[in-house]
């Protein structure tokens, strides 16, 4: 009989109930010491690998875990961090060593430390909304072998009874992933030292019993240039000529290995772990090339999102392929890092849509069944496989997921559902008329400080302790004084402040048809930080108006333009599990068509400006280059549904908290937004050198003040930023305003900041000449 593994890349570290969140606050806070944390720790570690075992995994993961994250266990294990080789080292490292740091509104902008030691640059892990921790090297670094964490986690495992398969990230994917410090100089040139240092870990993990690792290179799967395949081939070589007898699982995931493929096969490895999941065209290549006494893992289940799987056609897919091979290993397509870890305590899902879902514990489940069913044969799991299809058949034939109206709609083809009914130049005059704003026009993004009180308010209203009336005049009150306080300092267009939004994405998403909400579905964001992702299972339409009321009231209490305030249609997608029934694009005009009836509802209400944020579209770029002019245009199709259903007269706003996009400047334009706001701040308008070649054709916020830091920019320099700005863009276009939203701000920076921003306007209205 065939032997058939059940393998996990990777389990969740952060436990079912975030106890490595509260652990390392408590840590960080000085409420336990080292000892504490690392008690917790090892208790998840011991936990996940049970759990995995028991779900029928036979193939368990170790050193997967991390404090912090898998990329800086690396620079750690390398000896990359400055400092002493322990536990502070690593979390300054991680988080800089003030600790005033705050994270962008929605988690996935990198923090900055006021002074000391700055915590390094944070960017998101491929295409997920995982951040790693960015490595940066100078040409003079050298590594040496400075933690034991892969061995001790082997070990831990073992003193459990558990032989495990330790994972690492490759040394070709960690110094592609890295940064260099000077321009000219390429960290590959590091590769010898690193590769040095790996064949001692490696040489320790054979000594301690280890028989196989994982070695994860993600980066196959990107478009690479020749000396990135050469440092494939020259790694590896020298990786096995140090451990021949070490058996490497090469593990590349997230799309096809494709031009990569040739590399991938001729290096000195044992096996090849692919995702079928991205790119199930991968396996008839693969098996055809392989050598025959490779071991392939073939990842057949989403390890990206939420769905059960599809056991049936699985198994009709992979039947013919056992008896080609000797020896197969079943997996997910990437590690589970990427999705929750149990459905079992989802019990306030609605059960129906709860049975079409599979996370970690449940997906390692699937792997079993599917390994039982190639080695026994289909009778041997028949409730099991009757189930799953029973699932499938429920989910697509539930009355839930379908609306013909809404795919009516969406499926419209009328190109003028895209377009504003005239140019920009022609609603620039128009809009100008209007509004009478003054050059250089202040503004902020959207939200203002999330207090505690306001915080208590939506918690008390959530769990039914306050009832809607008292609930809605709390927030009136916070609308109100932040509007006066605006008015009062002379912000030119105002916000209401986004008091009642406890995420710019769930705050839309509960109002929308097609989306539902975990109660424990955490996803790690980066370090303690967890997301909960909204699962869009449906059709998706507007029922009813989702902002119109607090903008209305907001409104009423000025006579300057309050600007209504919306995320849009490819931010809601890209944060979100995303139904694998049909493409992406498709659900993201359906939502676009949602935002676009908010959108022409405020503007029946009275608002003259609306801003809707696209704060990931740049993220969802596909990895490889040749997939992005599609994403891009219907990404920028979506957005332009939404925003195109209103008169020339009123001003679309779009904001994008990122300041890299240099390669995508184009697509930005084509938005066709009236304004853009977008993060320059620290990269001292670095960003605008993008328009000197390109001349974005509409106005531009960018951002003075930098939102991520406690500092407060003074008058000066807020105002030379922006006379930077003048060389780069025409003054007429330019806007005023802060780099990002202020909701995780406190009140006091907040007013001396925007008051400051406010006169450094004045000041350059002054002094710069306006036509
Ligand atoms: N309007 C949102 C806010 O101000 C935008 C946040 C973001 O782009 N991340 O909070
Ligand atoms: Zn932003």
């Amino acid at each position: 009989m065939v032997e058939i593994a059940v393998a996990t890349l990777g389990f969740p570290r952060i436990g079912a109930k975030r106890a490595l969140k509260t652990a390392l606050e408590q840590y960080w806070s000085g409420g336990c010491d080292a000892a504490a944390l690392r008690t917790t720790a090892a208790a998840l570690r011991a936990s996940a690998w049970q759990q995995q075992q028991a779900c029928g995994a036979t193939i368990i993961p170790s050193n997967d875990f991390s404090l912090y994250d898998h990329v800086l266990d690396i620079s750690a294990m390398v000896g990359a961090l400055p400092g002493a080789p322990d536990l502070d080292a690593y979390f300054t490292a991680a988080r800089g060593s003030s600790r005033n740091e705050t994270a962008c509104a929605h988690a996935h902008a990198p923090t900055t430390g006021q002074d000391h030691q700055p915590a390094a640059e944070m960017t998101k892990w491929f295409d997920t909304n995982y951040h790693y921790l960015v490595p940066r090297f100078h040409p003079a670094q050298s590594f040496r072998l400075s933690s034991t964490k892969p061995l001790d986690e082997f070990r831990e495992a073992q003193q459990l009874g558990l032989h495990t398969r330790p994972v690492l990230l490759g040394p070709v994917s960690y110094l592609l992933l890295s940064k260099s410090d000077h321009r000219d100089f390429d960290p590959l040139t590091l590769l010898p030292g690193l590769v040095a240092v790996y064949a001692e870990m490696l040489s320790a993990l054979a000594d301690a019993g280890a028989d196989w690792v994982q070695i994860d290179e993600p980066c196959l799967v990107l478009d690479l240039t020749e000396p990135g395949r050469a440092a494939y081939r020259s790694a590896y070589a020298a990786l096995h000529a140090a451990v021949p007898h070490l058996k490497l699982m090469l593990t590349p995931y997230f799309g096809a290995l494709d031009d990569n493929l040739a590399t991938a096969l001729a290096l000195p490895v044992q096996g090849l772990h692919i995702d079928l999941v991205r790119a199930p065209e991968q396996l008839e290549p693969v098996l055809a090339a392989a050598p025959a006494d490779w071991v392939l893992s073939l990842g057949v289940i989403d390890g990206r999102n939420i769905w059960r799987a599809d056991l049936v056609a699985i198994l009709d897919w992979l039947e013919p392929v056992v008896p080609r091979r000797s020896q197969l290993v079943l997996a997910p397509s990437c590690s589970l890092l990427h999705v929750p870890i149990d459905l079992t305590r989802e019990t306030q899902l609605d059960p129906e849509i709860r049975d079409w879902l599979a996370f970690a514990t449940q997906k390692i489940g699937e792997l079993a069944v599917l390994a039982q069913a190639l080695t026994q044969g289909r009778a041997s799991v028949e409730p099991a496989l009757r189930a799953a299809s029973a699932a499938q058949l429920a989910r697509r034939q539930s009355a839930r997921i379908h609306q013909p109206a809404v795919k009516q709609r969406a499926a419209q083809t009328d190109p003028a559902l895209s377009r504003r009914a005239s140019p920009y130049s022609v609603r620039r005059a128009v809009q100008a008329a209007t509004l009478r704003l003054p050059p250089f026009p202040t503004t902020t993004i959207g939200s203002f400080p999330q207090t505690a009180a306001v915080r208590q308010a939506r918690a008390d209203f959530t769990k039914g302790r306050i009832d809607p009336a008292r609930y809605q005049a709390q927030l009136q009150d916070e609308i109100a004084r932040a509007v006066q306080w605006q008015d009062a300092i002379g912000l030119d267009v105002l916000v209401h402040g986004e008091f009642e939004r406890n995420d710019m994405v769930q705050y839309f998403g509960e109002q929308l048809d097609g989306f539902a909400f975990t109660a424990h579905g955490w996803v790690q964001s980066y370090g303690s930080r967890c997301v909960r992702p909204p699962i869009i299972y449906g059709d998706v339409a507007r029922p009813h108006p989702m902002t119109i009321d607090w903008w209305r009231y907001a409104q009423s209490l000025t006579h300057r333009p309050m600007k209504g305030m919306l995320t849009g249609p490819v931010t809601i997608l890209n944060w979100s599990f995303v139904r694998d029934d049909q493409p992406r694009a498709q659900t993201c005009r359906q939502i676009a068509f949602a935002i676009r009836d908010e959108v022409i509802d405020l503007e029946a209400a009275g608002a003259a400006i609306i801003q809707i944020d696209e704060a990931a579209l740049r993220e969802g770029l596909p990895l490889r280059r040749r997939d992005w002019p599609s994403y891009l245009a219907w990404a920028i199709e979506a957005f332009r549904i939404s925003a195109s259903g209103v008169a020339d007269a009123t001003q679309i706003h779009t904001h994008m908290c990122y300041s890299e996009f240099n390669d995508i400047i184009e697509a930005i334009g084509a938005m066709d937004a009236d304004v853009i706001s977008i993060e320059t701040a620290r990269s001292r308008m670095e960003l605008l050198d993008a328009f000197a070649t390109y001349h974005y054709p509409a106005a531009l916020g960018p951002g003075v003040y930098d939102i991520h830091s406690p500092t407060i920019p003074s008058i000066e320099a807020m105002a030379s930023l922006l006379k930077a700005a003048t060389r780069r863009l025409p003054a007429e276009h330019i806007w005023v305003n802060p780099d990002c939203g202020l909701k995780t701000r406190h009140w006091p920076e907040v007013r001396a900041a925007l008051d400051h921003m406010v006169q450094a306007a004045a000041l350059l209205r002054a002094t710069v000449h306006t036509p």
